[in-house]
């Protein structure tokens, strides 16, 4: 079989200047830049508006509207009198391909209601988001409708969510201020508020 020799071109002077490629990359820049400057200055006049100028969206402070089947970070919902609609069936956690969520199943006070779980966790670290939790679960007791994106933290174990957590996604709070109306265990000592940004512990004044 004829073995095809191919040479690398040698770069020209010019080429070995990089002089020509950055001069073309600030065209290329400028072009996008002075359109757009043109475009929304036009627009706002009521001009051109069949021209769309680009639109970059100032997250954090403007987050982005998010489709209603969009899945973000979870929740568990919760009873009229405060407790968790979830039973402990087992079954989000059985069906979690990622085996991130784990669950203690208590006996509740309630005769008609089998179990709750004393123990709830979900750890975002290792979640793939796939929803089959919210799909599998038969109480509607878990969904990923918080619309929060920002789950990033600076360690492994501040990325779990507990059931303080997932029951009331806005809980950054003393655990001493919970509502939830029965015995249940949690990772976060009394008197200590969770830090979302740095993943660390801090107590309370
Ligand atoms: S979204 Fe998927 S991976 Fe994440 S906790 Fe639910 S079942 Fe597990
Ligand atoms: S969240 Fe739903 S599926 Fe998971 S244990 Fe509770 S009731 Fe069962």
């Amino acid at each position: 079989m004829a073995v095809k020799v191919l040479h690398r071109r040698e770069l020209t002077f010019w080429e070995k200047l990089y002089v020509p490629q950055i001069v073309g990359g600030l065209k290329v820049t400028s072009a996008h830049l002075f359109r757009n400057l043109f475009l929304h200055a036009a627009h706002r006049v009521g001009r051109l508006k069949h021209l769309r100028a680009s639109v970059t969206s100032q997250y954090p402070e403007e987050p982005r509207l998010l489709a209603t089947r969009f899945r973000s970070r979870h929740r568990l919902t919760v009873r009229e009198d405060g407790t968790p609609r979830c039973v402990g069936c087992m079954l989000c956690e059985t069906v979690c391909p990622a085996k991130c969520i784990t669950i203690v199943a208590g006996e509740h006070p309630d005769p008609n209601v089998e179990k709750y779980p004393v123990r709830f966790d979900i750890d975002l670290g290792v979640c793939v988001y796939c929803g089959y939790c919210v799909e599998v679960c038969p109480e509607d007791a878990i969904r990923m409708d918080t619309g929060i994106l920002d789950v990033a933290a600076y360690s492994r174990d501040a990325m779990k969510l507990d059931i303080h957590e997932l029951m009331d996604p806005a809980l950054r709070k003393p655990v001493s201020n919970c509502s939830l109306k029965f015995p249940h265990q949690c990772r976060v000592a009394s008197g200590q508020l969770k830090d979302h940004r740095s993943g660390t512990q801090k107590v309370l004044h």
